[in-house]
């Protein structure tokens, strides 16, 4: 039976680029470089309540840190150095370096350094926390969204919603779609050349976690400000083109979670630039609507022109 430290040594104990003292000691040692506010976050992913306790550990490992950059992409931060903690049922070495290799190709992909962490004996469950640095005072919070302001979104969201309602038998999808559903569900993308290229161009951001409209609200309550939702703006057909169902295909665009887009509001003058990230990062953003000076109000403006009030709301663990 290895003991915790040979199970730290062998999976977790990496070369680190970004520090002066990484995985081994009682604390880690990093610089932020001058000029540089530190952009910190923790997330933590629960069996059965994140994931299938079955789940592959490779991909497990992918999304624990994917989940956890994304949210510094969401603050227009540049990820860097990441701690976990990690409770497990058992020491089964094969699914540990499974999901280490899973979460060290998510921290070359995104040049993250993992200085540390905790290692236990409990209920399986994992919890990174992130820190990134930005800028001082370009940081892009939730709170800046101005009436008037353009409301976009980026890539396909409701593909990773689409992914869950097939494994759970609720979706029917050809073979291709529910690939791609599949994939964004247990690869997401975190946009973090989107999050740097937002920088002073956007006034509001977040990461799309619990649905976009859920995670919308939260823009809205942190800025004082409503918003229009142009049904017809919406990215619907790709998804319908996975073979999913018009009624289910709209419930995982407006309402899935996992997606891990970015949602961000920006003047209208800042359209063209915009356009050009999108280009330039071969990403697609979509204009979906605008915020209004109602604050709280969420409508949607529907392909006829009915205007009403959004129903849908995010997934809340505890609603
Ligand atoms: P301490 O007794 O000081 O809490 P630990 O024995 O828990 O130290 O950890 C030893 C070293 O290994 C520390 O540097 C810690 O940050 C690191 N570490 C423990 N678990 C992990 C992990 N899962 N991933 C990365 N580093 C880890
Ligand atoms: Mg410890």
């Amino acid at each position: 039976m290895p003991s915790e430290f040979d199970l730290i040594r062998r999976h977790f104990d990496h070369d680190a680029a970004h520090c002066d003292l990484a995985v081994g000691d009682d604390a880690a040692l990093m610089r932020p470089r001058p000029g540089m506010q530190l952009a910190v976050s923790t997330d933590m992913l629960v069996a059965g309540t994140h994931f299938f306790a079955d789940a592959d550990p490779a991909l497990l490992g992918w999304k624990t840190l994917a989940v956890n950059v994304s949210d510094l992409a969401a603050m227009g931060a540049e990820p860097r150095w990441a701690l976990l903690a990690i409770a497990l049922p058992a020491a089964d070495e094969a699914w540990i370096a499974a999901f280490a290799g899973g979460l060290f190709e998510c921290a070359r992909a995104h040049d993250v350094d993992l200085v540390g962490g905790d290692t236990t004996r409990g209920p399986l469950n994992m919890t990174v926390t992130i820190i990134g640095e930005v800028p001082l005072g370009a940081a892009i919070t939730r709170s800046g969204g101005r009436p008037g302001d353009d409301l976009w979104v980026s890539g396909q969201p409701g593909l990773a919603a689409l992914g869950l309602a097939a494994l759970r038998g609720e979706a029917k999808l050809d073979d291709d779609g529910r690939r791609r559903c599949l994939d964004a569900l247990h690869r997401p993308q975190p946009r973090v050349a989107l999050g740097l290229a937002l920088r002073g161009i956007a006034s509001a951001m977040l990461d799309v976690s619990d649905g976009l409209l859920g995670d919308l609200g939260h823009i809205l309550e942190r800025s004082a400000v409503g918003a229009v939702v142009e049904v017809a703006a919406l990215p619907l057909a790709p998804l319908l083109a996975t073979g999913a169902d018009a009624a289910l295909a709209r419930r995982c665009l407006l309402s899935g979670g996992d997606d891990y887009e970015l949602l961000f509001t920006a003047p209208p003058a800042q359209r063209p630039a915009i356009q050009a990230i999108g280009r330039r990062l071969d990403l697609p953003l979509h204009r979906i609507g605008q915020l209004s000076g109602e604050p709280g109000a969420l409508l949607l403006r529907e392909t006829d022109g009915r205007l009403h009030p959004s129903a849908a709301t995010g997934y809340d663990h505890f609603g």
